[in-house]
């Protein structure tokens, strides 16, 4: 019954042996021994957490925000390591991250998305890492671009790299969204198919920027097949240094993965999930819309000026046509655009008219 993408997605997710997910979770960064020991020993009860993470170089946007405890912080996790007996991961951007990182004993790192969009400081952490057994996961850039995902990966892989990992954490959104960063599962999805041996797991804390999102995000990931999840977890989020929005308390991940994360089929959670992120699309189209209205506004001064008439027929005949003609590449029925542009169209007139009489009432009235 192979009739929607997402049917075929479920059918080869539960194809594959259950295998539990892999869990990373911890706070976003080291912000003291205290933290980071009372956050492991919650991880360690709910006996599914393979790593404790924790930045302890935090990538910041802007400058003079908190930027991490360096160093000093790696004492910490070892320290905490050795008392809960919790590997523990940890964030690499530069050579001397690796060096320092893997002298106190990390035993996973990542790759942030700050990072992963440069080829330069990839390659130079590549060759920091050159025939590690230290399993290396990669974030994905902040742009949607998987070649640029996978250039990142293949650098570590070339270098001798024994176990690289995908992480996905969403894209930069470049329209209003209800997350912080846009899943586009797509992109995701697509680098598994080029690289079925590779293990990708999500990042839900990062794609949502929002705590209430993270469960929901999460049994996404779950039911498309990823191979785990990082979750961001802290004792007193709202206290947070860094992320405070989207960090869990030790209670609601615990809530969250004792229930039992599975494949599951389509049903009423998905359905939920579903709409969530039906929302945010729908989200994109006013976006575009509202951008497009705006535009027919700066064109229709512009041909107030020149003279001409809001209705340019020629012009509309091409758009019809450039419109049909992606849209049944991308699977959409040509009657249904052109109804949906000839209504678009319709009100953009309507706009322009209303405009060019505006102008022209000012002129008139001096
Ligand atoms: C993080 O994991 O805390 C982090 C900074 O993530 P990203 O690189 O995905 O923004
Ligand atoms: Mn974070």
């Amino acid at each position: 019954m192979k009739h929607t993408k997402l049917n075929e997605m479920h059918e080869t997710a539960n194809q594959k042996p259950l295998s539990p997910p892999l869990i990373i979770a911890g706070p976003c960064s080291a912000e003291s021994p205290e933290q980071l020991l009372q956050v492991a020993l919650e991880l360690k009860k709910t006996g599914k957490v393979k790593f404790m993470r924790a930045g302890v170089w935090k990538p910041r946007t802007t400058p003079n925000n908190f930027e991490g405890y360096g160093t000093k912080a790696l004492e910490w996790l070892k320290e905490v390591k050795k008392q809960t007996k919790i590997p523990f991961a940890t964030e690499v951007a530069t050579e001397k991250h690796v060096y320092e990182a893997l002298k106190f004993g990390a035993d996973l790192l990542w790759i942030g998305a700050r990072t992963a969009s440069n080829p330069f400081a990839i390659q130079e952490i590549a060759i920091a890492l050159k025939g590690i057994q230290v399993p290396v996961w990669v974030k994905n850039p902040l742009s949607p671009d998987l070649k640029l995902w996978e250039g990142a990966i293949t650098r570590l892989k070339q270098a001798g790299v024994a176990q690289v990992g995908a992480i996905h954490r969403g894209f930069t959104a470049w329209y209003p969204s209800p997350f912080r960063n846009l899943p586009l599962w797509d992109i995701a999805l697509k680098l598994k198919a080029n690289h079925p041996e590779l293990s990708i797991i999500s990042d839900p804390s990062h794609i949502s920027g929002d705590s209430r999102f993270v469960e929901l995000l999460a049994k996404r990931a779950i039911n498309m097949g990823f191979d785990g999840l990082m979750i961001e977890v802290h004792p007193n989020p709202k206290q947070a240094l860094s992320d405070a929005k989207q960090q869990l308390t030790t209670e609601q991940f615990t809530h969250i993965i004792s229930k039992e994360l599975h494949r599951s089929k389509p049903g009423e959670e998905l359905l939920d999930e579903l709409r969530a992120e039906i929302d945010a699309v729908d989200e994109l189209l006013i976006w575009a819309l509202s951008n497009r209205m705006k535009l027919v506004t700066e064109i229709a001064q512009v041909k107030y000026d020149s003279g001409l008439e809001a209705l340019q027929k020629k012009r509309w005949n091409e758009v019809l046509k450039q419109v049909s003609k992606k849209a049944r590449s991308m699977g959409l029925s040509n009657n249904f655009i052109v109804k949906l542009f000839n209504s678009i169209h319709r009100e953009s007139l309507l706009k322009q008219k209303r405009t060019i009489e505006s102008k022209s009432d000012m002129v008139k009235n001096g």
